[in-house]
């Protein structure tokens, strides 16, 4: 008789985007005149950068040629690709990666999502209130939790982002070892400081756990005084790996690439207490499972570290986060406290009632789509997040709404 993983029964199903698809089509059917304005999702709405296309397309060409074919490429990622990040990406904010320390992959989802693979059943695991749920779900698939029971797994030590810490979550009191952290933050959009991430960076050594370090709105930073990596930190490289995207820095979340940085330094410990270098964990891992990016996504994705490349993904970025100063400055206007919007696409806005209770009013009066904080963990109850993923007409337009359906 075969079993199955009894740990997914543990899984709650994630009602959050299909309550909110119903109550839309709801609505959408009892108004059928009124175009409903999105500012709920998390996906990207501008067309890729001409540089990443004109690379993409050339790239199909040479695989249709004798000369120019290619059959699987290396499962870590062409060095081509591989030498640009580091150079660009690291080296240049002095942060000593090098090319053999990236790993590229088909997202940072996927990565995220496999990571803890590594890690031992027993590890215990911290993890933000709110949070994407990749984080929390793949741990409880792989048996790291207890039940669900009040709204949170048994077993996790959730790290609170509230409006008292300014969403950056103090360190746990209780012991841990394998810690996600995600700056610029989804759904808050809230960043971390140098000193706030050198804090977590000595936590993590002095108590021989690892960081987990998602910037994968790492382009969304303006403000010249923040870190893009968390390697951009001392010490960082024995206790920290750093998984980042193109997703959203350069609008691939539909073509698909995406890296994760081991650092050779990186270490966990076996039973015995030796230390254990994570480095060929991952690769053996990577190559075992996965086989590589598309040839023409890599020169894609290349593409971005071109000097036309560089400047498009720039203002592709520019225009999201001047999508998002309008629906502050609105909100702002209208007496909300949030955070976010400056240095991320995110705006996670203090609604002083139930989330679902806020959505439910803008649906009806404004005709504007928002996600309900409460979906992203209880630290998210009272909340809702907007999103600056819509053309610049749509913001002004939903935004215009809010302001006379609240005002
Ligand atoms: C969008 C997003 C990613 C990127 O995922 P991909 O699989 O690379 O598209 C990673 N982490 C967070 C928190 C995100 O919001």
């Amino acid at each position: 008789m075969l079993k199955v993983n009894e740990h997914y029964l543990k899984l709650q199903a994630s009602y959050l985007f299909s309550d909110i698809a119903k109550r839309v089509a709801s609505f959408q059917a009892r108004n059928p005149e009124k175009d409903v304005i999105k500012l709920g999702i998390g996906d990207v709405t501008n067309p890729l950068p001409p540089a990443c296309m004109n690379a993409f397309r050339a790239a199909v060409e040479e695989m249709a040629t004798t000369a120019g074919f290619r059959g699987y490429g290396p499962e870590q990622g062409y060095d081509f690709l591989r030498e640009a990040i580091a150079r660009h990406d690291f080296q240049a904010r002095g942060a000593a990666i090098e090319a053999d320390e990236i790993f590229v992959s088909d997202g940072a989802k996927c990565d995220t999502g496999n990571i803890q693979e590594l890690f031992a059943v027993e590890a215990r695991v911290a993890i933000p209130d709110p949070v994407y749920p990749v984080y929390l779900d793949t741990n409880v698939m792989a048996g790291r939790t207890g039940e669900y029971r009040d709204g949170r797994y048994e077993g996790i030590v959730y790290l609170d982002s509230t409006s008292d810490n300014t969403y950056v979550p103090e360190l746990p009191t209780d012991p841990v070892d394998l810690i996600y952290l995600c700056f610029p933050n989804n759904p808050t959009g809230s960043t971390i400081t140098r000193e706030q991430l050198k804090l977590w960076v000595d936590f993590a050594r002095d108590s021989k756990a690892l960081i987990l370090f998602d910037a994968a709105y790492e382009s969304f930073i303006r403000d010249p005084s923040l870190p893009h990596s968390i390697y951009e930190i001392e010490g960082a490289r024995e206790v920290a790996i750093e998984f980042r995207s193109f997703s959203k820095s350069a609008g691939f979340t539909g073509t698909r690439c995406a890296y994760t940085v081991v650092p050779k330094e990186c270490r966990a410990f076996d039973s015995r207490g030796n230390r254990q270098a994570i480095h060929p964990l991952w690769n053996r891992r990577h190559c075992t499972k996965f086989n590589g990016v598309s040839y023409p996504v890599q020169r894609a994705a290349e593409a971005v570290y071109s000097p036309e490349g560089a400047a498009q993904c720039r203002a592709l970025v520019d225009g999201y986060l001047a999508n998002a100063r309008i629906i502050g400055t609105a909100m702002s206007e209208l007496g909300y406290s949030f955070v976010g919007g400056d240095n991320a696409p995110y705006i996670w806005i203090q609604g002083n009632r139930d989330s679902w209770e806020f959505f439910d009013l803008l649906l009806d009066k404004a005709g504007v789509v928002c996600t309900p904080g409460a979906g992203f963990g209880r630290c998210g109850q009272g909340y809702i997040r907007l999103s600056a993923f819509n053309s610049e007409a749509n913001v002004v337009k939903a935004m215009a709404r809010i302001k006379e359906a609240l005002g």
